[in-house]
């Protein structure tokens, strides 16, 4: 639970030009003349012509003599006390003249800037041509290559998809669509268009639309929102075109549209308003959608995880209008998803899918699958028959905490990290609503983590947490600075501690403002899931309370972390001698694990009993 290294983004301020100020001129002159010298000059006969440049307030003045270098006079503001001058310059026989208000500098700026303009845009068309079409069809990116694939098997099958049953049944029903077509329109059926996928990334949405491909054995057309995006406006819509065209063209078939929020994302939303092209394209995808009729057997599967911010058109009835949730498998549906990866892989008989199944809540499909291949590859480095247990443990490690790296040198960083690891153990194993230590490492790994400390994991789908179980847990998060404070005092704590701090922070604010846990009572101050997000108003995102509540809100969020954490240094300080013995340990063989770290545990002070049960020790 170390910390990564905190970035640091310099920003890199461009100095952008400035046109120079309208009344300055950088022209020296032989004297100035005043508005008096000039009168009498005039009167003196000495003017041949004068330009009066009314917006700027100047005149020029050339006098006899010396027609190439004019003087500049400032003249009044006020139009009826500049007429003097012109009425003397009149009586004297002056050559009186406007002149274009445009300043000559100001002119000069105008004309460089759009020199550069016109050469950057220039530049920019000349490497997108090359870019583009290298063909000599240049220029033509409305008829833009089709960005979609087409597979004409997919070769996937509902076998291969485990865990999502419930959204496998219904999409049982599309493959009938696609299969016998005639069975529901004999009896007037309208076949329903557009099916929207909606889960978090990996819970195997593609792979179902594949499935249902494959199982009705008809093509398969995809595309991802994204790629509908472009610079240009109307590239977008004509890919929706072509991509429609050509699945007529062989129907019955599938379209699916990957990350459709991409493109389906309320219209008019957002900062700054609409995109043209966005909009562009979601209209052409709207209009195609209606264009063709439900019975041509073309069914178009869109796949997204923000179904909160699509465009309502696109969910009206005769469009998406079945929505099929794809959720994070549980732990029957985790079995399943490992039971299907699992056939192509030689397992050592001690390998318990029952068991990887209970400790991975919150995997989805594709963490589960790269989980087993990376175990499969690990054996394969071992040079090993089959993949054992060991393998798995060290495959979930690397998939949800990352890759391990060298060892440390002993050196004062090492005991450091291990003094700050040790505190998350220790709290861990002495507080009474934690979940059980598994084990503690101080072997970097991959993303700035010096080390951490893991519980195992208790089988909870449904997560339930007391308060109890919230304080201790905010105090293990704390474990790790307290530990670092109390051993190296105040001045050597660590940025290490960034990622425990953030998580003290959430678990806190949540406790104060969603699960009414603190003295300002069961009130609802933030509703869940607030991300700030920019598909809808951000207006409907402001906090629904006053500045006062605000401030009590932080008031409360603190006490929680400050109690906490003086209660980490407490317990740290109060097993001082154990704390030194355990660091010296892990520093020395740089894992401990959870039964052997009970064990020395228990010769210095009594473990209290927990009360929550961990599933399985180990895989
Ligand atoms: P999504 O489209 O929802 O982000 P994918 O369908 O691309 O997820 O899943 C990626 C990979 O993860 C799949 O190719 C498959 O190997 C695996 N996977 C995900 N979910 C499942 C599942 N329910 N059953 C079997 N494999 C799955
Ligand atoms: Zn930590
Ligand atoms: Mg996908």
């Amino acid at each position: 639970m170390a910390g990564a290294v905190t970035a640091i983004w310099l920003v890199l301020q461009a100095a952008i030009a400035s046109p120079p100020a309208l009344s300055q001129t950088n022209q020296t002159r032989p004297e100035p003349l005043t508005y008096t010298g000039l009168l009498e000059k005039i009167e003196d006969g000495d003017v041949s012509r004068l330009e009066v440049d009314s917006a700027r307030g100047v005149a020029q003045v050339y006098l006899k003599g010396q027609p190439e270098a004019p003087q500049e006079v400032a003249l009044f503001a006020n139009q009826a006390d500049n007429d003097l001058i012109i009425e003397a310059a009149r009586s004297n026989g002056v050559e009186l003249a406007a002149q274009s208000s445009a300043d000559s500098n100001a002119v000069a700026w105008l004309i460089t800037h759009a020199l550069l303009a016109f050469l950057l845009i220039a530049g920019l068309l000349m490497i997108l041509r090359r870019s583009a079409n290298a063909s000599g069809q240049a220029m033509s990116f409305g008829k833009s290559r089709a960005r979609f694939q087409m597979e004409a098997k997919t070769g996937v099958l509902f076998d291969d998809v485990a865990g999502i049953e419930e959204a496998k049944e219904e999409l049982q029903e599309v493959v009938t669509f696609l299969k016998k077509p005639e069975k529901f329109t004999a009896i007037g059926a309208k076949i329903p268009k557009g099916v929207l996928l909606v889960g978090p990334p990996g819970t195997g949405k593609t792979l179902l639309a594949k499935a249902i491909a494959g199982e009705a054995g008809v093509p398969f057309f995809s595309i991802s929102g994204s790629e509908f995006v472009e610079m240009f406006v109307g590239v977008g819509a004509s890919r929706v075109r072509d991509l429609f065209k050509k699945a007529k063209e062989n129907a019955p078939c599938i379209i699916f549209i990957d990350e459709i929020d991409a493109v389906g994302r309320q219209r008019g939303a957002g900062i700054g308003g609409g995109n043209d092209e966005r909009e562009q394209t979601l209209n052409q995808l709207l209009t195609e959608m209606d264009g063709f009729e439900g019975n041509t057997g073309i069914i178009i599967i869109a796949a997204t995880n923000r179904p909160d911010v699509l465009d309502s058109a696109l969910l009206r009835p005769g469009r998406f209008d079945r929505q099929v949730m794809v959720d994070l498998p549980g732990y029957k549906g985790r079995l399943g998803i490992l039971q299907v990866h699992a056939r192509n892989k030689k397992l050592t008989p001690e390998v318990s899918l029952e068991a990887i199944a209970r400790r991975t809540p919150g995997f989805a499909g594709a963490d589960l699958a790269n989980m087993l291949n990376e175990a499969a590859i690990l054996t394969a480095r071992r040079c090993k028959e089959a993949i054992s247990p060991l393998e798995i443990d060290d495959a979930i490690d690397r998939v949800t905490i990352g890759m391990t790296l060298a060892p440390l040198m002993d050196s004062r960083k090492k005991r450091l990290i291990a003094y700050h690891e040790i505190g998350h153990a220790l709290l861990m194993t002495l507080l009474p609503h934690t979940d059980a230590l598994d084990k503690v490492t101080i072997i970097p790994r991959s993303g700035g983590i010096g080390g951490f400390a893991k519980p195992i994991p208790t089988d909870e789908d449904i997560v339930l947490e007391t308060r109890a179980q919230l304080i201790d847990r905010i105090t293990v998060f704390l474990g790790g600075r307290a530990a670092e404070e109390e051993v190296f005092g105040y001045d050597e704590v660590t940025q290490g501690a960034q990622s425990d701090i953030q998580g003290v922070a959430n678990y806190a604010r949540s406790m104060v403002t969603r699960y009414g846990m603190s003295d300002l009572g069961p009130m609802a101050l933030e509703r869940s899931g607030g991300e700030v997000f920019l598909g809808r108003d951000l207006m409907s995102q402001a906090p629904e309370y006053s500045e006062e509540m605000a401030t009590q809100i932080d008031r409360q969020v603190r006490e929680i972390a400050v109690r906490c954490y003086s209660e980490a240094r407490r317990l740290i300080r109060e097993n001082r001698q154990l704390v030194d013995k355990l660091v010296d340990l892990l520093v020395d063989q740089e894992i401990i694990e959870g039964e052997e770290f009970r064990k020395l545990v228990a010769e210095y002070t009594t473990i209290p009993e927990k009360d929550s049960v961990p599933v399985a020790a180990k895989v």
